[in-house]
């Protein structure tokens, strides 16, 4: 694997965290006081109010620098997890190759993408990654083949893998295909128009509920909560699943706004939805303790 000076920094906070897991593992207070978790580009995250990483517990950050680009065949790409995915969902669309094309206008970096089995418009990263490189807690470095893991909606098999400290590259695999410009451009002036991209969003707040044919937008606009707001944190008046800083926002009412909207929607339809941003905080219940 090549390293540049940027990697280097990545490489030294990865040890770092590796170093911080062991030797807080058997610690009486590992369990909550121990926090790590890889921030790249924070896309898709709401983080506790007042909350300071490496003061109120203990962690580290680390910004993702490993942002190469490897063509290994025409439409073969290996790329480092922090490459930008839009970047590269663009790059591979004026290549000509599909897969990736939904990608366009998606804010994250590749490594976010796959953790998240990020998708849009009938397609998933899933579906186009061939290998995942990740390094383990116990610093090893491992492939990982596609065909042996099960992705799902939003979900990962990195998601559930206790010994993951990061995935440091995946190589895709895409598919040539003469009309893959003509459907990012329609993607993306329908992304541009209804995902408020200029806002201060995470993107969809909540995953759509499996099996039930409606979406948690849907759901949450037929509650009539298009625009509510909690303070400066609204429902979006466009696109009913992003909620937005409007202005001054904090997480308090973020987090106050979600659960609200999800006693209204449990209320109304008997569905309950669930979380697709993920929580970052001491206090906070779905925090990723490592
Ligand atoms: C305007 C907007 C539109 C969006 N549209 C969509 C959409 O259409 N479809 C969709 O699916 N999502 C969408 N999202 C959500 C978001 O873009 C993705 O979830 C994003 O790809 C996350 O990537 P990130 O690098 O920002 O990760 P972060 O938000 O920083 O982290 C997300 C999770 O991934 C983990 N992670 C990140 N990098 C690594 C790594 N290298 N190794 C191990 N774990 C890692 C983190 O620990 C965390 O658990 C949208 C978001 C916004 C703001």
């Amino acid at each position: 694997m090549s390293i540049n000076l940027f990697h280097i920094c990545f490489m030294q906070n990865m040890l770092q965290r590796i170093q911080i897991q062991n030797s807080l593992r058997n610690s009486p207070f590992y369990s909550y006081s121990c926090f790590v978790w890889i921030f790249t580009r924070l896309s898709n995250w709401v983080g506790w109010v007042g909350f300071r990483l490496g003061q109120d517990t203990l962690g580290c950050v680390i910004l993702n620098r490993i942002d190469f680009l490897k063509r290994i065949e025409p439409s073969v790409y290996r790329v480092g997890s922090g490459y930008q995915f839009n970047r590269l969902g663009v790059q591979c669309t004026n290549e000509g190759f599909s897969g990736l094309e939904f990608a366009s206008g998606i804010p994250g970096t590749v490594g976010g993408a796959a953790y998240m089995n990020v998708g849009a418009n009938g397609q998933e990263t899933a579906n186009a990654i061939d290998t995942a490189e990740i390094v383990t807690v116990d610093g090893r470095h491992q492939i990982l083949y596609r065909s042996d893991f099960a992705f799902g909606y939003r979900m990962s098999p990195f998601q559930a893998m206790q010994d993951l400290t990061a995935i440091v590259a995946v190589t895709f695999r895409l598919l040539p295909s003469a009309s893959v410009k003509e459907r990012q451009q329609a993607y993306l002036r329908k992304r541009l128009w209804s995902h408020l991209v200029w806002e201060r969003t995470t993107g969809s707040v909540f995953r759509n509920p499996p099996g039930m044919g409606v979406s948690a937008g849907e759901l949450i606009e037929k509650a009539g909560l298009k625009g509510f707001r909690v303070g400066s944190a609204e429902v979006s008046k466009v696109h009913a699943n992003f909620f937005i800083n409007t202005g001054s926002s904090n997480s308090r009412e973020m987090l106050e706004l979600i659960g609200l909207v999800k006693a209204k929607v449990k209320k109304e339809f008997g569905i309950q939805l669930q979380e697709e941003i993920q929580y970052v905080g001491p206090f906070c219940k779905y925090s990723r303790i490592n």
